[in-house]
């Protein structure tokens, strides 16, 4: 059984972030920390309840094709119904289509729990999600009139249809055809991957799609986004003839079976009628608004499913009786959980899930301040922090939680390897999360690129330099001895000198600085989790707030684990930062 984490939420919002501040901002004036907690209980009753029980047999059936359409796996489309109907899909979005803004960190919270409870589900919710964020920001009055209040409802739910063939994350390559038509476009073209493109959810499918209108420049400079309702919308809002636009097919894969992911074909005939974004030729501008969202969201899903392994992996550990205490041949059998070594493997799923937790809503909290903090300064500092971090939490957090969740099957010996046990299934479902959205790669290059390149680190910097005053002012206190703190300085140290060979290279020799990106990125998000971990150990051991003495406890022995075991992954990451560029590229490609 998933059980919400609903104490460790409240911990991290409360405690460590302070989200309650944002109640200053006149944003977020009729936010407190107790509507929060009941925001959560409530998301908690229905994750529990309604989605958890549908994740295996979701897995088991999986969504199916046929020419007419896409159907869910039996529940699902009741469970939407009722997620629409309690208003969750409102949470998060602009007041003036009918949403509830709360902070970022408590959206993630939400989200965490649609993810742990049933990640094919959450899917569709969430890139809803970012197509409402991206109209929001980009689009005409009348397209939010129009498509806005039944999106951000989820009556109508969103896409974002970005992938073809040839062009994966390589988006230049987008080959879409917009054929100017009037006061809108005609599109024709074959969309691949396209997750929840088609469903029996709803009456309606908004897509987000990025097309070349003719004659635009090759490359990413001559894209647009266009909306391409499935069914066109009458300018009184009623729903007019069907569009041209079909799923021909879904992929059959490795996970989140009940999440059809669609080969969408745009135009057969006449042409798909579409409606431009904003500006021609800005579409990927655009569609980043969407896809930073999106990939906050992502890190939070990964983390999200690494913890309902850890529940599950904790639940197995406590019952499955194998061996006795070492030196005690007489005894009886222990359940595993009494082996050491068991216990290592559950508080690395443990501590590295509440250190991508923390790292994940710090950096929505950066997003909450780059919006609405009062300060112009504060604001620009705020945007560069979240900048650089989503990078992290988007790649940090997806490869940190295949780990755990593959630690999860480790956990339950052979019986993880089989479905029976539902272990493997979060291996499946997780191993997405490092691909869609961006790969780690991908994540690396724009981390290294864009995020620190360009501003030759002052962002990264700064973060440093708030992390090393923050613990250096921690005082050991209690359970809280001075190593956990220590340990986190350390790291913070490692990952300054690599920063600083980093940056040297990024101008001077890109491909040395891209040939360690990944280890790099790896570095940030492994010191980060563990400065925020630490800081986290030092408000459990004043234990000030509502949380229980028995949780404060082990939030700090789960940081001085995560400190003395995990953390000194550092000293090796750096070193590959620092000298590992060289042993990659001296292997030509054709060698490898
Ligand atoms: C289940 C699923 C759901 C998806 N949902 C959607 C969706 O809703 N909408 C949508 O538009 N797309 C979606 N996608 C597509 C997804 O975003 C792409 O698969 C992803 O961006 C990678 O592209 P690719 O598969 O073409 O891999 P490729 O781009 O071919 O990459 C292959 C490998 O090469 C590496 N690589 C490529 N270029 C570089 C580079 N410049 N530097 C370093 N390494 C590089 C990658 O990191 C990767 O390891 C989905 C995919 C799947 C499988």
């Amino acid at each position: 059984m998933y059980r919400a984490p609903l104490e460790e939420l409240r911990f991290v919002l409360e405690e460590l972030l302070g989200t309650g501040q944002l109640a200053a901002y006149p944003a977020f004036a009729d936010y407190t920390d107790e509507v929060g907690a009941s925001i959560l209980q409530e998301a908690a009753r229905f994750a529990e309840s309604v989605l958890e029980p549908l994740n295996r047999p979701g897995d088991r059936e999986g969504a199916h094709w046929t020419p007419d359409g896409v159907s869910t796996p039996k529940g699902f489309k009741e469970a939407y119904a009722q997620f629409v109907s309690d208003g969750w899909q409102q949470l998060g979005t602009d007041p003036r289509f009918g949403g509830q803004r709360v902070p970022q960190a408590l959206n993630c919270a939400v989200q965490e729990l649609w993810g742990a409870s049933n990640l094919s589900f959450e899917l569709c919710p969430m890139l809803t999600h970012g197509a409402v964020h991206a109209l929001e920001l980009c689009g005409s009055e009348a397209q939010q009139q129009l498509f806005l209040p039944r999106m951000a409802s989820g009556e109508w739910t969103g896409t974002m249809v970005l992938t073809e063939p040839q062009a994966g994350s390589d988006l230049g390559e987008v080959r879409t055809r917009a054929v100017p038509e009037g006061d809108h476009y005609r599109l024709f073209g074959q969309k691949i991957f396209i997750t929840w493109g088609e469903h029996d959810y709803t009456d309606n499918i908004i897509h987000m799609v990025l097309a070349r209108i003719e004659g635009a420049p090759a490359g990413v400079k001559g894209i647009s986004l266009f909306i391409v309702p499935k069914v066109l919308v009458n300018a009184d809002g009623s729903l007019g003839e069907r569009n041209e636009v079909r799923c021909i097919s879904i992929e059959h894969k490795l996970g989140i079976h009940a999440s059809p992911t669609c080969v969408l074909q745009f135009g057969q005939d006449r042409g798909a009628i579409a409606y431009l974004v904003g500006q021609p030729n800005r579409g990927l501008e655009y569609m980043f608004i969407m896809m930073n969202t999106a990939r906050l969201g992502v890190g939070v899903q990964s983390y999200a499913v690494g913890d309902r392994a850890f529940q599950h992996a904790a639940e197995y550990a406590r019952t499955r009786l194998q061996g006795k205490p070492a030196g005690a041949a007489d005894a009886k059998r222990l359940p595993i959980i009494h082996h050491p070594d068991v216990r290592r493997m559950l508080l690395t799923m443990k501590s590295c899930t509440e250190a991508s937790r923390a790292v994940a809503f710090y950096a929505g909290q950066q997003l909450d301040l780059a919006a609405h903090h009062p300060d112009a300064a504060a604001r620009a500092a705020a945007q560069a922090r979240a900048d650089l971090l989503i990078p992290i939490v988007k790649a940090w957090n997806t490869e940190t939680a295949n780990e755990v969740a593959a630690i999860g099957v480790q956990v339950h010996g052979g019986m993880g390897f089989v479905e029976e046990t539902g272990a493997a299934q979060y291996v499946r479902d997780v191993r997405i999360t490092t691909i869609y959205e961006g790969t780690t790669g991908i994540q690396a290059n724009d981390l290294i690129g864009r995020k620190i390149g360009r501003d030759r680190g002052a962002a990264l910097s700064a973060l440093i330099s708030d992390m090393r005053r923050e613990l250096e002012a921690l005082e050991p206190r209690g359970e809280m001895p001075g190593e956990t703190r220590d340990a986190a300085l350390q790291a913070v140290a490692l990952l300054e000198s690599a920063s600083r060979s980093l940056v040297g290279n990024i101008a001077a020799a890109p491909e040395r600085a891209l040939a360690v990106s990944v280890p790099f990125l790896k570095l940030c998000g492994l010191v980060t989790g563990g400065w925020l971990l630490a800081k986290s150990a030092a408000i459990a051991a004043a234990g000030r707030g509502a949380a229980g003495k028995d949780f404060y406890q082990s939030k700090i022995r789960t940081a001085r684990f995560y400190a003395k075991q995990v953390l000194p992954q550092a000293i090796g990451l750096a070193k590959v930062v620092e000298e590992g560029a060289a042993s990659v590229l001296e292997a030509e490609p054709e060698r490898v």
